[in-house]
């Protein structure tokens, strides 16, 4: 589904942050990234969505190279490509359902679609009761829960989570964490970046270790029970 081969990315200022980074990732898969802070994850996020070239190698989502799409194929990548961030990014004047229903209409979706689905993905991340809340009003945890709703509200292949549990305590990273695990249990592709190494304890899934933009290790781990 995924395939960086031999990718390369030094910035214009002459930071290297990937060198020879070779990965497939199946459609399916949890992957988790980790590496410390400035390892190069974010950018590998990037090229992946399109919005950074590599310096060399090749990108490509289902077998196209990502560098060479067009505008219009960029729009689609990234409806493809659900992501989600340390501070949420919500739109803070809309409620919890506004900020859904809009990522629909961008989405084309008709009005029908967004009455019946908006609900239906508040109660997936059990949101249910804060609908029409704006984010200012929903907990850390909460505002993320609505992110992810908001990512996922278009059926996007994969979920794409840099450091979303940055700005949360224990509980509701738990929280966060079990929803991205359903999220791939209902058959979409997650990949988590992160710096923390309490996050992965009993994650499961494909663990990938990122050192100084190059991926130094790459196992499964086991999930907890
Ligand atoms: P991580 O997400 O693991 O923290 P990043 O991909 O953000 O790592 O950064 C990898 C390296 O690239 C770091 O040395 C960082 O300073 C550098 N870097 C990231 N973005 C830019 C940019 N836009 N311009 C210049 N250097 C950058």
């Amino acid at each position: 589904m995924i395939t960086f081969t031999n990718v390369s990315k030094v910035y214009p200022n002459g930071a290297i942050a990937l060198e020879g980074v070779t990965l497939t990732i199946e459609k399916g898969e949890f992957v988790t990234m980790i590496g410390l802070s400035g390892a190069g994850k974010t950018t590998l996020t990037k090229l992946l969505l399109g919005e950074e070239q590599p310096t060399e190698g090749d990108v490509l989502f289902e077998g196209r190279d990502v560098t060479t799409f067009s505008v219009k194929e960029l729009t689609d990548l990234r409806r493809r490509i659900g992501p989600i961030f340390q501070d949420f990014r919500l739109l803070a004047h809309k409620t919890a359902y506004e900020n859904i229903s809009c990522a629909m209409e961008a989405a084309g979706k008709t009005d029908e679609e967004i009455i019946s689905d908006v609900p239906h993905v508040l109660q997936l991340v059990d949101l249910q009761d804060r609908m029409y809340h704006f984010p200012s009003q929903l907990s850390g945890g909460e505002k993320q829960r609505l992110a992810i709703a908001r990512a996922i509200i278009n059926q996007p292949e994969v979920l794409l989570a840099d450091e979303p549990t940055g700005n949360l305590d224990s509980v509701n990273t738990e929280e966060v964490l079990n929803i991205l695990r359903k999220i791939n249990d209902l058959g979409t592709t997650v990949i988590l970046a992160t710096h923390d190494p309490q996050l992965i304890n009993g994650l499961g899934g494909r663990l990938i270790t990122v050192e100084k933009g190059k991926i130094v290790k790459d196992e499964q781990h086991r999930r907890k029970i």
